[in-house]
């Protein structure tokens, strides 16, 4: 069944804002996206007073601490998992797969990887298994390639120095060259001073959290710009109120920013009061403390365009995020591949 999506405005992706739009579904991937006068028929169709966009991608979550029904049903149509026990992970990567599956397409990195007795092995929140402890450089190199074999999308390294020791630079350098042998890029939870200096110097290429133990200096941003990308995560920091360590994380973000460092949405969804689907306030940090254009924000959290071929995902608002984000929080219909998300 193809599904047609007729709506008065529409932002297809970066500088792509289509009035009078329609986006064509069939087979779960998008078959037109344009303006409806030349869109191409289709068996069913939705038209609706909205702006239309593609679905909000979330690139740092731990899925088993949420509700994938409710992830999706706010909006959130992809979400990357960054740390759980990897057999229970992977398989509920495996099955998002599926047309039928009720939550968002999971990809997943599996453990996170850290030294005996190291973050988040002793954390509440992680059951066994979160936590990979390392045995020297070797062993990091073979449990990459372990994970790799197992599907994971990305390496995630545990660089923890408050709570517990971390891997060694050995270990590091071993990770990463495993990693991107196997065209994966590692990501990493920073906390503590100097570690994001380590994970800069070990060519890692993602911070799983803007980094916030410390102000970071220009040298070490502009040498991550370069390569790394930062997932946002702020509102972790603050659930609402404003410190010191927000403070810090958006300082370092905006100096990031300058130095053309590229930043993504992501939430860390599970980690205490971060609701399930798209998190209004996050987007709102992004734009009030870190100063990235509306059209930035949306371009933050979303993993591509729509674009002819790529998955039909998608979602419409009530009103139009560009004028005033907090219209991200008025969802009307969500569509993953594909399909009407039943509300
Ligand atoms: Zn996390």
């Amino acid at each position: 069944m193809s599904l047609k999506v007729k709506v008065p405005i529409a932002w297809l992706g970066a500088a792509s804002l289509v009035h009078h739009a329609a986006v064509v579904c069939d087979g779960g991937r998008v078959a037109y996206a344009g303006p409806s006068a030349a869109a191409p028929p289709a068996d069913d169709l939705l038209e609706i007073d909205g702006f239309l966009m593609p679905g909000v991608a979330d690139r740092h979550v731990h899925i088993r601490l949420a509700d994938p029904g409710a992830v999706l049903l706010g909006g959130v149509t992809a979400v990357r998992d960054l740390a759980w026990v990897p057999d229970e992970i992977f398989e509920l990567a495996n099955a998002s797969e599926l047309p039928t599956f009720t939550g968002p397409v999971i990809r997943a990195a599996g453990p996170m990887l850290t030294a005996p007795g190291g973050y988040p092995t002793a954390s509440s929140w992680a059951p066994p298994g979160t936590g990979r402890e390392l045995a020297g450089p070797e062993d990091a190199a073979a449990v990459v390639t372990e994970l790799a074999d197992h599907g994971a999308a990305a390496i995630k390294v545990s660089l923890n120095s408050e709570a517990g020791p971390t891997p060694s630079d050995a270990e590091l350098a071993a990770i990463v060259t495993a990693a991107h042998e196997r065209a994966l890029p590692v990501t990493a939870h920073v906390q503590g001073k100097g570690q994001a200096e380590r994970a800069v110097g070990a060519g890692i290429d993602e911070f799983a959290h803007t980094p916030w133990s410390e102000r970071l200096s220009d040298v070490v941003l502009a040498s991550a710009a370069r390569r790394m990308r930062i997932v946002s995560t702020l509102d972790i920091l603050t659930f609402g109120e404003v410190t010191p360590d927000l403070r810090t994380a958006c300082d370092n973000l905006v100096r990031f920013r300058e130095a053309g460092g590229t930043v993504v949405y992501g939430t860390d969804l599970g980690n205490g009061a971060i609701p399930a689907g798209i998190h209004v306030r996050e987007a709102l940090l992004l734009h009030e403390a870190v100063r990235m254009s509306p059209e930035e924000v949306l371009a933050a959290m979303t993993a591509g365009p729509l674009a002819v071929g790529g998955p039909a995902d998608l979602i419409v608002l009530g009103s139009d995020p560009l004028v005033r984000l907090e219209a991200l929080g008025d969802l009307r219909v969500v569509v993953r591949a594909g399909r009407i998300v039943p509300g």
